[in-house]
């Protein structure tokens, strides 16, 4: 049965229409004074005809880049290292190494994520049969592997003469053993011209750890590693180079002459996309970085901001980022719009710079004052390609830093990189105050709770958003976004009594679980 709504008549009132229309669409909704927040919106439930497991969730962090999951860990020194990238790579996202320590350092967590995951690995790391044992031992403490192909001169090129696994040099007590003396030289190879296919079922069938690609001449070219099929099974979603299947890794950086070295030297290493770090992104210097990056460096995508109005957002993508970064002074640990008066409600910004920016298809990524999936969600929906986190990533076991406990509670240290602490060690280039004799903090330091390893946190994140664009009627982060500029998905303001019913109330006490 379906109700004819337009003739309802109702106490002699006719009720058309507009009575029945729920909520607003999305440009009624930000046509308004004020700025809003995420928790000042609400969505109101579509139609849910595909089960939440079907919801698709791959989205654009920038022009050249995909996500299978649209989740960023953001460039902190208390987020985001090898071990947070790699992570949030082989689970569908990516991580941005952060600039607040030395080239090198910066370059060295670079390389730990690209190399963490291969398909050929074309520059492995090669010895010779009068290296020792322990120089296995080094390079596995600095790289995390052992397997290691022996060659006549040491080097990738020269003839391949062996290999050396644990295996071999297990149970060996003296360490100053020449390679040449536990080297196995009866070898399963492969030829160079060999596809990735081929090279992975010879490793399948000979139950090898490791296959040494040779030319010819029985010169090694290339090295092929089981692991990286075990790790490949293990993480379909995995954000990967499509050629050589590493993991794809970004890099901030700043916009002194200094940071030209840093990205050169980042790019050397591979670096996949860098952030131009900056709180208010709308500066000459950045103009000029990205003009220069873009210029020099065609093969790295660039990611601008941070920006929260359509006239900023104008003039980064006119200088030609490929991806814009929004948000401004909405970071947990953040003072910005206490300290500067200046800023942006989140939900307002990431609209109004998601509808410019899609126009040129420069995806948006919404950045801080994420709390909950919801929040993700209502990025999601309002345009970001992506959303970026800090504090909701800071307490897991693979952001740096060690676990503490205070009063009972085992945390982490999380800070802003614009607060004392993180400016004395060199983060205060965000901040324009680099050079100033008295620092003007824009963040504070202080700790979260622990919410154990990403590798169940993220999954968890990853199915509340899926329920949540299915309770929306939106199989997928794209047609969600489609749904909201149609008018489809409707909006309400939360009045602050409203707010208060949608959160927890009226318990005495109560536990709150992640997972
Ligand atoms: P191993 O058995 O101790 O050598 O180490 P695993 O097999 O556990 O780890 C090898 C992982 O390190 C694979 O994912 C490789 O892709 C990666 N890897 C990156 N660079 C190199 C390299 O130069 N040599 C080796 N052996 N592995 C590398
Ligand atoms: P969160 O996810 O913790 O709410 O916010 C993280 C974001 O806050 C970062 O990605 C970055 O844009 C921003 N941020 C990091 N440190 C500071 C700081 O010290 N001051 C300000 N204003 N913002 C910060």
């Amino acid at each position: 049965m379906s109700l004819n709504k337009k003739e309802i008549i109702f106490n002699g009132k006719l009720l058309d229409d507009k009575f029945y229309q729920d909520g607003f669409d999305v440009f009624e909704l930000f046509q308004q004074k004020h700025g809003y927040t995420y928790d000042d919106l609400i969505m109101l439930p579509g139609h849910i005809n595909f089960s939440a497991d079907d919801v698709q969730l791959g989205s654009k962090l920038t022009k050249n880049i995909s996500l299978n999951i649209p989740l960023v860990s953001s460039p902190m020194d208390t987020v985001t290292e090898h071990q947070m990238a790699i992570n949030m790579a082989l689970l569908g996202g990516i991580g941005i190494i952060h600039y607040n320590n030395t080239i090198e350092e910066q370059v060295q967590e670079v390389k730990k994520v690209k190399r963490f995951k291969n398909g050929f690995i074309i520059d492995p790391i090669v010895l010779s049969p009068n290296h020792k044992i322990s120089d296995v031992d080094q390079i596995k403490v600095k790289y995390g592997f052992s397997g290691i192909p022996i060659t006549d001169n040491g080097l990738i090129g020269g003839k391949l003469v062996g290999i050396v696994t644990s295996r071999d040099t297990d149970f060996i007590k003296d360490r100053s053993t020449k390679l040449s003396e536990v080297m196995t030289t009866d070898l399963y190879t492969a030829r160079a011209n060999c596809s990735l296919e081929e090279a992975n079922s010879i490793m399948k069938q000979s139950k090898k750890g490791k296959l040494p690609i040779v030319n010819d001449k029985g010169e090694l070219v290339a090295l092929a590693s089981r692991d990286d099929l075990v790790k490949n099974r293990d993480h379909p979603n995995a954000t990967k180079d499509k050629d050589n299947k590493q993991l794809l890794v970004g890099a901030a950086l700043g916009t002194r002459e200094t940071d030209k070295q840093r990205l050169a030297a980042l790019s050397e290493v591979g670096v996949d996309v860098v952030i131009i770090d900056s709180s208010q992104g709308d500066s000459t210097y950045q103009l000029e970085m990205i003009r220069y990056i873009k210029r020099n460096f065609p093969k790295i995508d660039v990611i601008g901001g941070n920006v929260v109005t359509t006239a900023q957002c104008e003039h980064l993508i006119q200088a030609g980022v490929d991806a814009l970064r929004v948000g401004m002074g909405v970071g947990s640990i953040c003072t910005t719009q206490e300290v500067m008066a200046v800023g942006r409600p989140q939900a307002t910004a990431v609209f109004k710079c998601g509808i410019y920016s899609s126009q040129y298809g420069v995806p948006i990524i919404a950045d801080g004052g994420i709390r909950s999936i919801g929040h993700i969600i209502k990025a999601l929906s309002l345009g970001a390609g992506a959303v970026m986190m800090g504090s909701m990533l800071a307490g897991t076991e693979e952001a740096p830093g060690e676990y503490f406990y205070k009063d009972g509670m085992r945390l982490k240290k999380y800070r802003g990189m614009g607060s004392l602490e993180a400016m004395l060690k060199g983060g205060d280039q965000r901040y324009f105050s680099e050079d100033s004799k008295i620092k003007v903090a824009q963040g504070v330091s202080g700790s979260v709770v622990d919410k154990g390893s990403i590798k169940k946190f993220v999954p968890y994140l990853i199915q509340g958003m899926k329920h949540g664009l299915q309770d929306i009627g939106s199989p997928s982060v794209e047609m969600l976004r489609q749904d909201v500029y149609s008018g489809k998905v409707r909006f309400e303001i939360r009045t602050t009594a409203a707010q208060v019913e949608g959160s927890v109330h009226s318990l005495y006490t109560y536990e709150k679980h992640f997972i």
